[in-house]
């Protein structure tokens, strides 16, 4: 809802007109698409960035054109669907390892066969737990057995980091992560995605990428949007604080009412019930109160932990959670889950 991102918008849709009209590569390019990309690069000191329409395909894009069967991805179990998508259609061999489970990942990789490349590939934040990727320990594990790194910033760009660049930058690890892709659609309220990397990383993607060739591009409108977004994220310090004191505050309230919010370290906060139809009677009560948090079932989670995930905003005010939280209480009581 920020004006500052539609006046960009608009301002470019009088200039440039509503669609892209074709791909990248036919006749699509435009300025506004150059600029964004080279202010993602910049601002993530990474070599070469190239824009997707969409997170979803980024990762298609990205994982299959990289990727074939002589070579081993090993994947967070809680990765997103479209990490899933992009490894099954690559046609790699690949290994699931638990849940932010180390050990299990430095054994995996110690089995894996000598041939093909190996990567390593993580959502930064998960998107349904709200928990971390411990970033440092992959790269490290990472280096001992000469694999690649890919991680899916979706939910840390703009919200991780003194600079809001990601997880990576809070770990201090974003030389070392070869592949960093993030989405424009979450906390930079746009829509699209950016693949940040070496010079030959992007140039190989241009090329050999199908989600990116086979595409129109994404309206330059958007693309002006963006980069509007990441000029606030840059330096907006204050609204990301807080962000994050609105997330800690909750969490907080939240566990110290008894429920099970997880090990959530983000503004995700999952407030987990078991099963799905109590967690929808919980979802709509609270709409009936003027306060929206979507039920979140099996298939996307795990059977029996269907959850309201609660999402902290930095304009939200202490009033409006404050009651938020009075009213999750009293339903909580009133259906026995607290
Ligand atoms: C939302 C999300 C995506 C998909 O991004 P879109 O731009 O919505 O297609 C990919 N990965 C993760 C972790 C996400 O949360």
């Amino acid at each position: 809802n920020d004006s500052r991102l539609s006046q960009a918008a608009l301002e470019c849709l009088k200039k440039e007109g509503l669609g892209a009209g074709a791909s990248r590569l036919v006749c699509g390019n435009m300025t506004a698409h150059q600029e964004l990309e080279e202010k993602l690069a910049r601002f993530k000191g990474s070599q070469g960035c190239l824009l997707f329409s969409s997170g979803y395909m980024a990762n298609v894009g990205v994982i299959s054109s990289l990727f074939g069967r002589d070579d081993m991805i090993f994947c967070d179990r809680l990765n997103h669907a479209s990490i899933i998508d992009g490894i099954l259609l690559s046609q790699a061999q690949y290994k699931r390892y638990p849940h932010v489970d180390m050990d299990a990942l430095d054994r995996l990789l110690q089995e894996a066969p000598a041939t093909g490349k190996k990567c390593i590939i993580t959502d930064s934040v998960f998107s349904m737990d709200g928990d971390l990727a411990p970033l440092d320990k992959i790269v490290e594990l990472a280096k001992k057995y000469q694999a690649i790194v890919m991680i899916d910033e979706a939910h840390a760009f703009g919200v991780f980091g003194k600079h809001g660049k990601g997880l990576a930058e809070h770990f201090g690890v974003e030389k070392e992560i070869e592949i960093q892709m993030g989405t424009l659609s979450k906390a930079a309220g746009c829509f699209g995605a950016y693949v940040c990397g070496s010079r030959d990383l992007i140039t190989y993607l241009i090329n050999q990428a199908r989600s990116f060739i086979y595409t129109t591009a994404m309206p330059p409108s958007i693309a002006a949007a963006a980069a509007k977004a990441i000029d606030i994220i840059e330096n907006d310090h204050f609204t990301r604080e807080r962000l994050h004191e609105n997330a800690r505050y909750l969490r907080a309230q939240l566990k110290l009412m008894g429920f099970n919010t997880v090990i959530s370290e983000s503004p995700i906060i999952p407030l987990v019930i078991g099963e799905s139809h109590r967690a929808l009677e919980f979802s709509q009560r609270l709409l009936r109160k003027g306060i929206f948090v979507s039920a979140i079932r099996p298939p996307t989670v795990p059977e029996h932990t269907a959850r309201l995930r609660l999402t902290a905003m930095a304009a939200h005010t202490k009033d409006e959670i404050d009651f938020t939280l009075g009213q999750i209480q009293r339903i909580g009581k009133e259906l026995k889950i607290i």
